[in-house]
């Protein structure tokens, strides 16, 4: 029997919709659902391995609960029922001793994220991390320092872009499939784009202008550019009169900053900098400075992200076509969304996080998100209190945050590690329990609200039944509840009952998703009027230039530029970043991918590479304050001699992963664990190693 399922890609966040052929119970085919504008059929290459994933034999088939020591890899298979009881006992007498707040639990945003929130809610912990958080948490601080919104609430209008401008936002290597069609529509249509790398990446070389810039220093090319734009009064004088504040003080601000002084910084020629300024402005408001993602990743990185959105704003590009603008819902239609399990009525929590996000110690980083980097010391100094049990979804702290030898010191004062994973993660390695997952082919999973221009629901459904003996979270999590004795805030048996459950108040049924996977609330983009309908939701209802949410908290708007240290001899600037065949942590070890990338290596400036004996592929030693392991080496003119680079994601050590055990070496065993204080990222390109060759 043949059958078309439309459903959702999960081989990475982005949640591409996908058209899935099935034949006699076997998936036969996967391609970009063609009825989606934007998808036009296409796939990244990770989503089509999704299929060697379903039959990957090495992926987690059955509970697990360890026989040896952490670490050592031995495990007794278990019955779903005897591994949920082992769970629930474990955390009835944590929670019993050292009370809710002694659980957290970190994961990748998923589909079922609400049902994860209101397990911990309704046990009384306020311990809910996510991995969102570690690659954003300062651009969703800067967002809603400038606009009140989250980034999440914010998108990015490629199609009809005349210019965008991209710092390390390596868009063709760190693929969003519909974003990347976007952009290439755009490219054809005219569309100009400037990237901003220490290393030439795939993107760079797409681009119609790239920099090679001096890594950590695209705050000083940004001061730059304001600073030219508003001396030659190139921004869009309407819309900054109308929505921004704040102009005179970023214009005093700015005024040392020149394209001179920028040279110094950035490497960058004074002379390209005005001609670019120049340029881009020809294009406003049509253009886009891509504020997320990778480019400098410093401990000031909030002014960084702040300064490219500032720049969006004096082109007059928020909310306008081909720029950015607001997510609309389906409020906007007078409609409803899908509810969350989190809409009911749960326990107040009023414990302070383990993070202190929302205390005068941590005031702006966003709860929803917490701030993950923080766990390792907040284990291992019981600060603010004593963290006994760690339930890892979907997420490994031993390979997305930095200093792993930390994180395995903080790792043994725990009581209880459960991973719920699809695949043996280095954490799932070091856990007490794992609870093995469906896939997304396998599973049915909760509504996806996609607010944009259009607002739209979208649904994952399962496509086959699980291979082995594994189970969605959202039911995972449920059965774990009721063992707890707060089942209440459960009110399913099924994924399918859930989702009815969250439709009811939207007007749609499952059925209506049956056709093309998706349901719209209306036809037309929405756009607000420019002059008048724009809803910024900072307390001036304009945007902030000056920050009350930054100035409320005691930090300044403006503060005084740090320059770039330069490394000392024989030392690099740590960079990392990804490539398109694989996904964060998650997809080393399947079949296909694993062998199209099998393992990454550390880029290294040529000349730099010679002056200290190192040759193209030799295999050296990387080392940093907190770590240190070998890698092979790419020696190349493409990247900038104070930088070294490495792609994020290797150098796993659960060793039945069979296929990417010990191949190439892990960025975060180097990487110390620096934080933004006042946006809350972890400053991932902050960190200065050694390199030389292994003898
Ligand atoms: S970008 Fe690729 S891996 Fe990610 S959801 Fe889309 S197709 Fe899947």
């Amino acid at each position: 029997m043949e059958k078309t399922v439309y459903t959702l890609c999960f081989m990475c966040s982005v949640r591409c919709p996908i058209k899935v052929q099935v034949k006699d119970g076997q998936v036969r085919w996967i391609e970009g659902n063609p009825q989606v504008p934007g998808m036009e059929g296409s796939l990244c290459p990770r989503g089509s391995a999704g299929i060697s994933l379903l039959y990957d034999r090495e992926r987690l088939q059955t509970p697990l609960i360890r026989d040896g020591e952490r670490g050592e890899g031995r495990w007794r298979k278990a019955s779903w029922n005897e591994a949920l009881d082992y769970v629930a006992e474990k955390l009835k007498k944590i929670i019993s001793e050292y009370g809710p707040q002694s659980l957290v639990m970190g994961e990748r945003t998923n589909l079922s994220t609400h049902v994860s929130k209101t397990f911990l809610k309704a046990l009384g912990s306020p311990n809910h991390f996510t991995h969102d958080a570690l690659c954003k948490g300062s651009v969703n601080t800067a967002c809603r320092s400038l606009f009140g919104y989250t980034d999440a609430q914010i998108g990015i209008d490629y199609k009809n872009t005349r210019h965008i401008v991209l710092y390390g936002r390596n868009i063709f290597e760190a693929i969003a499939v519909k974003e990347v069609n976007g952009l290439m529509d755009a490219i054809q249509a005219g569309a100009k784009v400037t990237y901003i790398d220490p290393r030439v990446s795939v993107t760079a070389t797409k681009a119609d202008r790239y920099w090679m810039i001096r890594p950590g220093t695209d705050l000083a090319l940004n001061y730059a550019l304001i600073h030219v734009i508003l001396q030659e009064r190139l921004y869009d004088a309407a819309y900054v009169d109308r929505w921004v504040l704040g102009l005179s003080e970023l214009q005093d601000f700015v005024q040392p900053f020149t394209p001179q002084w920028a040279e110094q910084e950035t490497g960058i020629p004074a002379d390209e900098i005005i001609d670019f300024a120049r340029k881009i402005s020809r294009d406003k408001p049509s253009v886009i400075f891509h504020y997320g993602y990778r480019g400098a990743h410093q401990q000031n990185e909030i002014h960084l992200r702040r300064s490219i959105l500032i720049l969006n704003a004096l082109m007059g590009s928020v909310e306008a076509k081909g720029g950015i603008f607001f997510k609309k819902g389906p409020g906007a239609l007078g409609k409803k969304p899908a509810r969350k399990l989190t809409d009911q009525t749960l326990p107040k929590v009023t414990t302070v996080r383990f993070d202190k996000v929302g205390t005068p110690d941590f005031p702006l980083p966003d709860p929803a998100h917490g701030v993950p980097q923080v766990l390792t010391e907040a284990i291992l100094k019981e600060n603010p209190y004593p963290i006994k049990a760690l339930i890892a979804n979907r997420f490994d702290p031993l390979k997305s945050i930095p200093d792993t030898n930390g994180m395995k010191k903080a790792l043994e004062k725990l009581d209880l590690i459960v991973t719920i994973d699809i695949n043996m993660s280095d954490i799932a390695w070091y856990s007490d329990v794992i609870l093995p997952e469906s896939i997304y082919l396998e599973r049915t999973d909760c509504i996806q609200q996609a607010n944009g221009l259009k607002p739209q629901m979208f649904l994952r459904r399962q496509a086959v039944q699980p291979r082995y003996d594994t189970r969605e979270a959202a039911i995972i999590l449920k059965q774990l509840a009721e063992r707890l004795d707060i089942g209440q805030y459960f009110p399913y048996q099924t994924m399918e009952e859930l989702v009815e459950w969250q439709l009811e108040p939207t007007g749609f049924t499952l059925k209506d998703f049956e056709a093309k996977g998706f349901v719209a609330y209306g036809k037309d983009p929405i756009f607000w009027d420019r002059q008048d309908g724009i809803q910024f939701k900072t307390p001036s209802g304009k945007i902030e230039l000056v920050s009350s949410l930054l100035e409320n908290a005691g930090f300044p708007s403006f503060p005084p530029y740090p320059k770039a240290p330069e490394p000392a001899e024989n030392r690099f600037r740590l960079t990392v970043g990804r490539v398109a065949l694989h996904t964060h942590v998650s997809t080393q070890n399947n079949p296909l991918l694993s062998e199209l990338f099998p393992e990454n290596v550390l880029w290294i400036n040529t000349a730099k590479a010679k002056a200290i004996g190192i040759q193209n592929n030799d295999r050296v030693e990387v080392s940093s304050s907190v770590g240190s392991g070998t890698i092979r080496a790419f020696v190349t003119d493409f990247i900038h001699p104070e930088a070294v680079f490495m792609v994020h994601g290797f150098g796993h050590e659960a060793k039945t992963a069979s296929r990417c055990f010990n191949k190439g070496l892990a960025d975060n065993v180097l990487q110390e664990n620096l934080t933004d204080w006042v946006g809350g990222s972890p400053a991932l390109h902050d960190t200065f190693v050694t390199v030389k060759r292994v003898q």
